[in-house]
């Protein structure tokens, strides 16, 4: 009766934590809600176990939150990705040895019959074991290649329906003979999967594929809550599942790709050959106080935060030079592209870091058809999310994907360190558009010396 009543109570927590970091303001809210959630699942877990030795579940959650509370403390910004990747492969881990500790010693788990294991339980092991073993691998090598460690390999479409195919026909076995070696190479052959799914795909679809694989992690949590039949699993790994679902559909919708698209065309690999293509092309350069006459004189401005702007920390200059501005009567809103930076809600998070109210954040749909009145566009490390080859150019990698339409402002002024490409590796004409002035350096430096002459 206590577990149940602490399972509810945890398990409406993750909802109300769901819905609150669904948005900027209410994100911290959700967090806590999120904290004391948990806390309670763990004093449940506590309750529910059928050990007495409670030194190991304390021993685990002191160990797991002091290592949590590190790596949260030391990962920067920038490599939030990778870090969400890497506990992707833990969640996965989790539910594999799980379904492995289920498969030996069903009695344990109430999951068997006098004949044997119930039919649903083994299904249900089965599928917590491929799901784990699919995200426990996929998500390794998704931080290898959002690290750089691992660049990706051509993978045919044939392995990876072969792969699909095996597990079907090994799960269905395991299902009707019981036998452990079916499920030990039915794990084995998920692994392989869950790399050989993830190897080939590359550029601008990681963000779909760092959320899909949350959502992988949250369907093998819940199919272990069956097998060992914990409503508070199934529930939490339902929600996960599920958010993590609709997050990979809303990022398919910003770069305008079907998931299918996204998984097994392995079109990104080949974008980068374009990197060097605005090294010769002319360009209009600009110095920082040009800029700054440029900004004075406006009456309203956008600024495009990208990836840049987390590199060279850029938020707090970003948010003095848009109060210096609004000082003198200039309107200042900032445009969010749903894939910008390097994770969904990357910029929300910086901007609200550096105090940027709420109220001048807007996100592409609301903020697009202002570009063609506004005086100035402030581009701040972004490339990709305002390349207008996703238009024009229907043999780009990111042909069809929604852009911030900063090409319609009278004036561009655009933020980075050289005329190399972004994230996916295509050249962008914007650069070399007769109203772009180049702001070459670092995103930071050159928007402190903008201030600087602007006080001037
Ligand atoms: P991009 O990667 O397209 O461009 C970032 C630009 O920032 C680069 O061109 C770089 O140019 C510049 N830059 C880097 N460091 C600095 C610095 N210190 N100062 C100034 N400029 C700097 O970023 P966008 O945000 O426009 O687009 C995001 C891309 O990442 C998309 O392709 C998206 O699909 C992909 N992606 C998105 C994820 C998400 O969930 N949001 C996850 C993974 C990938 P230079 O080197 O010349 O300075």
């Amino acid at each position: 009766m206590i577990v149940n009543s602490l399972y509810l109570i945890a398990a409406i927590c993750f909802i109300f934590s769901l819905r609150g970091l669904s948005k900027a303001e209410s994100a911290r809210k959700g967090n806590l809600y999120g904290i004391f959630g948990m806390a309670t699942a763990c004093v449940a877990a506590y309750f529910a176990a059928s050990t007495t030795d409670f030194w190991f579940i304390l021993a685990a959650i002191v160990v797991g939150g002091v290592i949590g509370v590190f790596i949260a403390r030391v990962v920067s910004m920038t490599a939030l990705p990778q870090m969400v990747a890497g506990f992707h492969s833990l969640v996965g881990l989790a539910a594999m040895l799980i379904s492995f500790s289920a498969c030996f010693a069903p009695e344990l788990f109430r999951t068997s019959t006098s004949s044997g294991i119930k039919i649903m339980s083994l299904l249900e092991m089965g599928l917590g074991s491929t799901i784990g073993a699919i995200t426990f691998l996929g998500s390794i090598v998704a931080f290898l290649k959002l690290q750089g460690i691992y660049n990706g390999n051509h993978v045919p479409l044939s392995l990876n329906a072969l792969l699909a195919s095996s597990i079907c026909c090994l799960l269905l076995y395991f299902m009707l003979t019981e036998s452990e070696e079916a499920f030990l190479l039915l794990a084995a052959v998920s692994l392989l999967f869950g790399a050989t799914l993830i190897a080939p795909i590359g550029g601008a679809d990681m963000p779909v594929v760092v959320s899909m694989l949350n959502s992988y992690s949250g369907w093998a949590t819940s199919g272990i809550g069956f097998t060992i039949n914990n409503d508070l699993l199934i529930i939490t790994g339902a929600l996960v599942g599920a958010s993590g679902a609709i997050l990979s559909y809303i990022m398919c919708k910003g770069m305008n790709r079907s998931l299918w698209n996204v998984l097994f065309t392995q079109g990104q690999l080949k974008s980068s050959d374009a990197s060097t293509l605005g090294e010769s092309r002319a360009f209009k350069g600009g110095a920082p106080e040009d800029a700054a006459f440029i900004l004075k004189n406006a009456n309203s401005v956008i600024v495009i935060p990208g990836y840049g702007m987390a590199t060279s920390k850029a938020q707090y200059a970003l948010k003095e030079l848009g109060d210096l501005l609004k000082k003198d009567g200039i309107s200042v809103k900032y445009a969010i592209h749903p894939v910008a930076g390097r994770m969904p809600g990357h910029m929300n998070v910086l901007l609200a870091e550096a105090d940027v109210p709420y109220d001048d954040v807007f996100e592409l749909e609301e903020i697009n058809r202002d570009f063609a009145s506004c005086d100035v566009v402030y581009i701040v490390g972004a490339n990709d999310v305002v390349n207008p080859a996703a238009k024009n150019d229907p043999s780009c990698s990111i042909y069809g994907m929604p852009i911030l339409e900063a090409e319609k402002a009278k004036i561009i002024l655009f933020l980075k360190r050289s005329m190399g490409t972004g994230y996916a590796g295509i050249d962008n004409e914007l650069f070399y558009a007769p109203n772009t002035m180049m702001l070459l350096g670092d995103a930071k430096k050159t928007t402190e010396d903008i201030i600087k002459a602007m006080r001037e």
